[in-house]
């Protein structure tokens, strides 16, 4: 901190004056799980006022595997899972087959892991400032240069945050939403207090609350489109708070989402791993697909989201053999395996998620009657349209207006959001392009 404090003050004078940036301050709120076709059904009068005074696009898309930790690197970085190396869930091996700690104990640590730059680098180099406030923690790993970090694991309030997933609390629904929207709340409040304080260039918030909610009842849930509705209110509140600090008019917002959301059978469990894998007979067998152990081929199955699952094979000239298996499953609806042998749908490197040496020989989508980890009626991870579609708002200073726009990446966002800040992207070396048509001229 203090280095990255020492850096930020000596390139202040190299900082570009504040009348050539489009604007000084960037927010970008990241509603987690919430899909698009929700969002514009939802009663979301600040969001919607923002987009149409702003430029929206219509078919933006996160990374694949389309899941928290992913996105929220290459968020950051501007860069998909096959260049920063954060290809998955929790269980990540190198080539080895050694565990990789991907940051649910340690998330700073974890950033040794990542191998792109961010934002915030670029930003501090400028001697900008910058906030990460993340909800579930292991967001920080993309959190490299950050001048200030939230992990809400460990400051949001305990007993709503340890009932995240629960649809019932003390019998009650309702208790039950409520504890997921106040986590969102909290987080928002305890940005706000350091925004007060230093008025940063960069926020990052992911307000986790449509995630916890679609997981616990899915998406076609009522619950679901309420709680959309419910974090557009606190964005408001982040709008209104900028307005008394008087930076509203030279901020610029990015709304948008790390994934979508499907709605799943979660009464078909596949390779059920965390919880379920305690309750059966062996925690081993949480990680091995029964087609795969007949055949006597040596694999370990990841938990790399509810609906999508990585498989190493120990012995590569098993692969296409291993692919030729799983086909027969009647769960499966999609397997990318790098290199392609002839029977898989698509190579990862195709999918722009191919990490040497980390990543899963194969990546397997579930088909939506059947869930990987947990018993959830609604899951993500998949290469679907449902998983993938993300909500990407662009509003304020320096943006165009009442515009709209198709196809975009997650990978766009940290290029024009450095382009928005008027930084050259010196330090940043992105996959992702300036999204030009969202910018003001
Ligand atoms: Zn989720």
């Amino acid at each position: 901190m203090s280095l990255l404090a020492a850096l930020a003050a000596s390139a202040l004078l190299a900082a570009p004056a504040a009348a050539t940036r489009p604007a000084d301050h960037v927010f970008i709120v990241m509603l987690d799980g919430t899909r698009p076709d929700f969002l514009r059904r939802a009663r979301a009068p600040v969001i919607h006022a923002l987009a149409a005074a702003g430029t929206t696009f219509l078919q933006a898309e996160t990374t694949y595997p389309s899941q928290t930790r992913v996105a929220f690197v290459s968020l950051p970085t501007g860069s998909y899972p096959g260049s920063h190396g954060i290809v998955g869930g929790d269980e990540i091996k190198d080539a080895s087959w050694k565990d990789l700690e991907t940051g649910n104990n340690d998330p700073i640590a974890a950033q040794a892991l990542v191998a792109r730059p961010t934002f915030f680098e670029e930003a501090a180099a400028a001697g900008l400032t910058s906030i990460y406030a993340a909800m579930k923690g292991y967001e920080l790993v993309g959190a490299k240069g950050a001048t200030w970090t939230i992990n809400g694991k460990q400051t949001l309030d305990k007993t709503a945050y340890a009932a995240r997933y629960a649809p019932e609390v003390s019998g009650s629904v309702d208790l039950a939403l409520w504890y997921k929207q106040r986590l969102s709340r909290d987080l928002l409040d305890q940005t706000l207090a350091l925004v007060r304080e230093h008025k940063p260039n960069v926020v990052v918030i992911n307000l986790g609350s449509p995630d916890y909610v679609a997981h616990t009842w899915g998406p076609e849930a009522p619950q679901y489109l309420h709680t959309i509705e419910f974090v557009d209110g606190l964005v408001g509140d982040l709008k209104a708070e900028l307005g008394r600090l008087g930076i509203l008019e030279r901020t610029a917002f990015v709304i948008s989402a790390d994934h979508g959301f499907s709605d799943v059978d979660p009464t078909r469990m596949i390779a059920p791993a965390g919880d379920a894998a305690r309750q059966s007979a062996s925690a081993d067998r949480a990680h091995t697909l029964d087609p795969l152990a007949a055949r006597g081929i040596e694999h370990f199955v990841t938990n790399t989201g509810g609906a999508s699952m990585g498989v190493y094979i120990r012995d590569k000239a098993r692969v296409a053999e291993a692919v030729g298996l799983l086909r027969r499953e009647p769960w499966v609806e999609s397997i990318y395996c790098e290199p392609a042998p002839a029977h898989c749908d698509v190579s990862l490197s195709s999918l722009h998620s191919y990490f040497p040496g980390r990543s899963p020989d194969l990546m397997v989508d579930l088909d939506d009657d059947a869930t990987l980890n947990f018993p959830q009626p609604g899951q993500h991870g998949t290469h679907r349209p449902s998983d993938m579609r993300i909500p990407l708002v662009f509003s304020g200073a320096g943006v165009a207006r009442g515009a709209v726009g198709g196809k975009a990446s997650l990978v766009d966002v940290a290029p024009t959001v450095l382009r928005l800040l008027g930084l050259p992207a010196t330090v940043l070396r992105p996959d992702g392009h300036v999204l030009e048509e969202a910018l003001a001229h």
